[in-house]
């Protein structure tokens, strides 16, 4: 074929596809260009993953009604002129593809008002060609509403995933700007339903709380302010989790340069390395990562997307973040509560009870009575009876417990150092085989179990994607599975754990748990899996256990990390303390 110049719509499509991947890119490309008009409030709304419908409402300065056609130009700026200027860019946007590419591949309408004129422009797109245009009554600010993505670009439509797919990545996008902006009010919808507010009150803490709940926003270190004063150009800031909040994989770490969501897997691992020691192998933290510097030293013009940014001197970004958080993690990461010296109870711990008042004899009593104390003083006098909460602040350890017996068939009854322990069995178990399940995963250990005979199972067309989706997180669990044509699926193997369980039931739990969508934004998928695999496996209240078995789930209990709650976050166990014993029986 002899050499041509592309056609333009055929250019424009191919320029449209370096920025526009997936409905994602066009919620974060509105949002970007709704930061940088200055918006306060910026209201995002989504059908279907995005796929036939996203809108995007701001606030900001909108478009003059001169510059409105203007705006939908490949490379038609407002935040640029010279090329010097790329050298000091302070906005998100500055390529000018944004609004010609996102029109081009779809249905557009864009709505704006400039805060200085009485009537706003209304313009649609089909296919980057303008249909129609005419003034409208509306607030000042920008609406932007993209229909039909790539309806005239098959291949692409091809390539997108499920719904849940697309709409993880929308809720990826959104978070992380609610993050970096914690000053302006986001909202997310799906489908009229409400996924995410922030409340812009200016603290990311308050946007964290939003997003992975309020224990993790209280709970979540200041980073400590730069020690260098003026001297360093760098300035590092954000939050990172103590260590007792670990994750499983390193999505919780997001890392911000200059405002824009960088992914940048040097600086992750800078984190992950500021940790070295404090949390256990294999885990990750949860931290969001502020790098300021000035706009001259960082590369933003990389990649179309914008996603990658290149430092002047990256080693130096690398050990200021990793020496932020160190120092954040030093001095400010909660020390494990004291285990002695808390008032009587050191007498307590004491195998020799003092001979002497009655107190202290009734204090001798006791001790050989319930063993107090005989291995590990109590650390804390207020245990409380409904607190999972604990011995150790980390709630990694549990005391040494002796069984008793079992209750109600659903709950162990043992002693401890500092009084009764009842343990809900299923929970229990859960935990044990939670870790065990993940644990076998990172070290790439056999999990899995072979069908003797393979089985077929028929599941909805959606949940046969998911699984197909994630059948590389299945596999390393342990799921050997095989699209069979359709919705069904052939199930060669699987967890060792759930070998004995109907494969159909299984597989049906499995993705009924993946599309419950009960997770909070970006749990990953493995754990999601884990847990419900767990939850299947584990011995379940009703089920008569032998003093041998009980005793055996405790052992395997003390070996987890995290042994006082289950995988869903519930305590494994309660404890009644012997002070509160003695008060109800009128003792003290
Ligand atoms: P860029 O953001 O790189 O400048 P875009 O294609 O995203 O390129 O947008 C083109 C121009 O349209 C912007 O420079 C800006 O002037 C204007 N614009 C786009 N969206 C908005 C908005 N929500 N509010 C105000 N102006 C906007
Ligand atoms: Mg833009």
């Amino acid at each position: 074929m002899p050499i041509r110049v592309l056609p333009e719509d055929v250019a424009s499509q191919i320029a449209a596809g370096e920025v526009v991947e997936r409905p994602a890119s066009v919620v974060k490309e509105l949002i970007e260009n709704a930061i940088d008009a200055g918006a306060r409030t910026v209201e995002v709304e989504v059908r279907s993953g995005g796929k036939g419908f996203v809108r995007v409402v701001d606030d900001g300065c909108g478009v003059p009604k001169d510059e409105v056609e203007l705006a939908f130009h490949r490379h038609a700026t407002s935040k640029l002129t010279t090329a010097e200027d790329l050298e000091r860019i302070t906005t998100l946007g500055f390529r000018g593809e944004a609004l010609a590419s996102i029109a081009a591949v779809s249905r557009m309408t864009f709505a704006t008002r400039a805060a200085d004129e009485a009537v706003g422009s209304l313009l649609r797109l089909e296919g980057g060609q303008i249909q129609s245009r005419r003034q409208v009554g509306r607030p000042p600010g920008t609406a932007v509403t993209v229909e039909n993505l790539f309806f005239n670009v098959p291949a692409r439509r091809k390539f997108l995933r499920t719904d849940r797919t697309e709409r993880r990545h929308v809720d990826r996008w959104v978070t992380r700007y609610a993050m970096a902006y914690p000053g302006l009010r986001f909202t997310l919808s799906h489908s009229g339903q409400g996924a995410l507010q922030s409340p812009g009150s200016g603290e990311l803490r308050d946007v964290l709380a939003a997003i992975y709940g309020p224990e993790i926003g209280q709970n979540m270190l200041g980073m400590v302010p730069d020690g260098q004063g003026d001297e360093s150009s760098i300035h590092v800031s954000g939050l990172v989790a103590p260590p007792s909040f670990h994750r499983a994989n390193r999505t919780y770490i997001s890392v911000f340069v200059n405002g824009r969501w960088v992914k940048d897997a040097s600086l992750t691992y800078a984190i992950t390395q500021a940790y070295h020691r404090f949390l256990p192998s294999g885990r990750h933290p949860l931290a969001v990562v502020m790098v300021g510097l000035p706009p001259a030293d960082v590369d933003v013009n990389v990649h179309p997307t914008k996603a990658e940014v290149r430092f002047r001197d990256s080693d130096a970004v690398f050990r200021a973040v990793q020496k932020a958080v160190r120092r954040t993690l030093l001095e400010r990461a909660p020390i494990p509560e004291a285990r002695h010296g808390l008032g009587g109870h050191e007498e307590a711990g004491s195998a020799w009870p003092r001979a002497g008042s009655v107190g202290d004899r009734a204090q001798g009593r006791r001790d050989r009575l319930i063993g107090l104390g005989r291995r590990e003083p109590p650390a804390d006098g207020q245990l409380r009876f409904e607190g999972g909460v604990s011995a150790t602040a980390d709630g990694r350890s549990i005391p040494p417990l002796r069984v008793i017996g079992q209750l109600g068939t659903t709950y162990i009854v043992a002693e401890g150092p500092e009084g009764l322990v009842l343990l809900d069995q299923h929970a229990a178990h859960e935990r044990v085989l939670f870790e065990r399940l993940l644990g076998q995963r990172e070290k790439a250990e056999a999990t899995s179990q072979a069908l003797l005979d393979p089985a077929l199972v028929e599941l909805g067309p959606e949940a046969a994607d998911l699984l197909e989706e994630h059948s590389q997180a299945l596999a390393q669990l342990g799921f050997e599975l095989e699209p069979f044509g359709g919705s069904t699926v052939l199930v060669r193997a699987l967890p060792t754990i759930l070998a004995e369980d109907a494969p159909g039931q299984v597989l049906e739990d499995v993705a009924a748990a993946l599309l419950a969508g009960d997770e909070p934004l970006g749990t990953p998928v493995e754990e999601t899996v884990a847990r419900q695999v767990c939850k299947q496996a584990a011995i379940k209240a009703g089920q008569g256990l032998d003093r041998a078995e009980m005793e055996a789930l405790i052992r395997a209990l003390e070996q987890c990390e995290s042994p006082r709650t289950c995988p869903h976050g519930r305590p494994t166990m309660i404890r009644l303390t012997v002070e509160q014993l003695a008060r109800e029986f009128g003792r003290s």
